[in-house]
């Protein structure tokens, strides 16, 4: 009955505010926005000319005077005002798709772990001028975590690591808070460069962002797949400044991006080296759930229980976890507050 009355005057929205994309969850909807993270400026105005699908369509094509930004990149917010904008871009959406009510929206927003106080509050106060009634922060993994089904809020140890474009953040968690983390900067955008410059030292042709990130998602492995695989790729010939064709295998690609995955495992073991050996045993038994985009790169789980010695398993739909704990979070806000963090009012002064 009170459920009912709350949907009329209400909604609560969930975000992913990731380095990448974008995600938006409304309850009672599911995952309703799953944009990049883009936002293209008019630096002669310095107005915003495009969020979202329309500024990354924009990425290395636009006229002098406008950029297209990634206002999360590394995982920290490299501008403020396009991160406000951009999250006032979202909620507005989706306000407009979980309809007119009379009071705001309550809000999570997931944010990377590494960002600091100032910037935790800048995006609470986005939320809030964008008109949400409440606005709550979740730490990515722990949201994904919840998004995975992770039992969180029991004494039982659960790692996580979320592979985004910007960064990657280890996680242990039990009994609603994270025991031991690292966020590396790392992740995603890390391999499609060191393709881009493998490339460009080996076949000493130029390829765009875009085109690395393509390679990485059609032929990239972590360890030797069963079948060998191979693409053809087109950039600038370095020399004749011409177009180009060339063909890459997916060895090339392993050896262009081992030394960032190698610091990925790396870090992985050290969060496991610090982790209480109780905790350790838990992670043992249940295995290391790997989510956010990275995930998906092929023999990663491989690779992982080769160096590591653990199981791991790639969760269920790996670039929504994070949206849809933040939905559950909101679905089940009188469980789960505990797993927000606290309001800035409660932190300590800005450093
Ligand atoms: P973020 O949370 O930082 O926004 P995401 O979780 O959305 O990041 O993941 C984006 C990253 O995942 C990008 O670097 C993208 O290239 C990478 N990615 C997406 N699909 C694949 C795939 N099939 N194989 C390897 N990497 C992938
Ligand atoms: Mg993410």
């Amino acid at each position: 009955m009170f459920e009912k009355l709350y949907n009329l005057l209400s909604i609560d929205i969930g975000i992913d505010l990731g380095t990448a994309n974008t995600l938006v969850y409304i309850t009672g909807h599911g995952i309703v926005i799953n944009e990049p993270s883009v936002v293209a400026i008019n630096q002669k105005t310095g107005q915003v000319v495009a969020v979202g699908n329309d500024a990354f369509k924009m990425v290395g094509r636009t006229p002098g005077h406008v950029v297209a930004v990634r206002p999360l990149v590394d995982g920290v917010i490299s501008n403020f005002e396009a991160t406000e904008e951009m999250l006032a871009y979202f909620l507005r959406k989706a306000s407009e798709i979980g309809g007119r009510k009379l009071l705001g929206p309550r809000v999570v927003v997931g944010i990377p772990s590494g960002i600091t106080n100032v910037e935790r509050r800048a995006v609470r106060d986005a939320a809030r001028n964008a008109g949400a009634r409440e606005a709550h922060l979740i730490e990515e993994p722990m949201a994904g975590a919840i998004g995975t089904r992770l039992p969180i809020n029991e004494p039982v140890g659960s790692m996580v690591v979320d592979i985004g474009g910007g960064t990657t953040d280890i996680a242990v968690i039990s009994l609603s808070g994270i025991v031991e983390s690292k966020n590396l900067k790392v992740a995603g955008d890390t391999f499609n460069e060191d393709i881009a410059s493998y490339i460009r030292e080996e076949f000493k042709i130029m390829i765009g962002e875009k085109t690395a990130e393509q390679v990485k998602i059609t032929i990239g492995t972590a360890a030797e797949p069963d079948e060998p695989m191979e693409m053809t790729v087109r950039g600038r010939d370095l020399v004749t400044g011409l177009p180009r064709e060339i063909t890459v295998t997916d060895a090339d690609i392993r050896e262009a991006i081992s030394n960032s995955l190698g610091v990925v495992v790396e870090a992985v073991k050290e969060v496991l080296e610090t982790t209480p050996p109780e905790v350790i045993a838990d992670v043992m038994s249940r295995g290391v759930i790997l989510f956010g985009g990275g995930a998906l790169l092929g023999e990663l789980p491989e690779l992982l229980e080769e160096e590591l010695k653990v199981p791991i398993y790639i969760a269920e739909d790996p670039l929504t976890c994070v949206a849809r704990g933040a939905g559950f979070v909101l679905e089940n806000f009188e469980d789960y507050q505990q797993v927000l963090l606290e309001s800035e009012d409660e932190l300590s002064p800005a450093t």
